[in-house]
């Protein structure tokens, strides 16, 4: 059998090339990276959770009419995607200050916002993904104008997607970051949600106890990081209550 061509591997994911063209193949690592790759580790079943996860959310979207970039769970590692060409930014809300924002304006973590609050960061690993505006954006030719109000409308309906999802299991959607493609269909295009949605790339925090439940627990050493995701995916229905340790989680078709 021919050897699947490899598109491009990042910190927690690989692309491969798909069945058809303009699919994708995205396979989830159980690598775990922090503080621009600095901090690495191996978190054992990680992809396999953040895989099922990101499938559980994207199908959520598309029920809600938000495009995406999800075709269709392969096996529990990889899942069929639309091929797209990724937007150079990271789209990050925040309905709570947390790290970065904390950090830069010197506002307490957990602080509730007055509403959601959208930024953008480059996509610029060597440049450790600064904080841009949107006039650097448009001057430099990163997006449109056009661009940017999509971006901020499927950012916003993920929000308020997420957050709703979440609160009805007791957790509170801290911040989380999103990236966006843009999907050409003969001469137009629109922008869709691509990469993943998962405890990865959100901040995660229960509403009781405050408990961190998303890579912060990597990042800050406070406890099993796959026993944190199993949690988020226990309460969201995605595994089967009886799973306490992600290691070999059974999945629910
Ligand atoms: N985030 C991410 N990838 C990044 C940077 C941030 O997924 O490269 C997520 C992060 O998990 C959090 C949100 O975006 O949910 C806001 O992150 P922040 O700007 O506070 O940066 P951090 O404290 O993670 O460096």
């Amino acid at each position: 059998m021919a050897r699947r061509k490899k598109v491009y591997e990042g910190k927690a994911k690989i692309l491969y090339e798909g069945p058809e063209p303009g699919t994708l193949v995205q396979y989830f690592k159980d690598d775990a990276t922090a503080f621009n790759a600095q901090k690495k580790a191996t978190v054992e079943g990680k992809g396999v959770l953040n895989n099922r996860l990101s499938e559980f959310f994207m199908k959520g979207l598309t029920q809600i009419g938000v495009p995406n970039h999800f075709i269709k769970r392969i096996n529990m590692r990889e899942q069929l995607i639309r091929s797209v060409e990724i937007i150079p930014l990271e789209v990050v809300v925040r309905n709570f200050a947390a790290g970065s924002l904390s950090a830069r304006l010197g506002i307490a973590e957990g602080t509730a916002l007055p509403r959601p609050i959208v930024e953008f960061c480059l996509k610029d690993d060597a440049l450790g993904d600064p904080l841009v505006s949107e006039e650097h954006i448009m001057a430099f030719g990163w997006a449109t104008q056009q661009d940017l109000d999509d971006m901020v409308q499927l950012a916003l309906r993920v929000n308020d997607f997420l957050s709703g999802m979440m609160l009805a299991v007791g957790i509170k959607l801290v911040d989380f970051k999103i990236e966006v493609g843009r999907l050409w269909e003969n001469d137009y295009q629109r922008l869709i949600v691509a990469d993943e949605i998962s405890p990865d790339s959100c901040r995660l925090w229960d509403i009781e106890t405050g408990q961190k439940l998303d890579k912060d627990v990597f990042r800050r050493d406070l406890g099993s990081l796959s026993d944190a995701y199993t949690e988020v995916a226990r309460r969201l229905g995605v595994l089967p209550s009886n799973v306490t340790h992600a290691t070999k989680p059974t999945l629910i078709n």
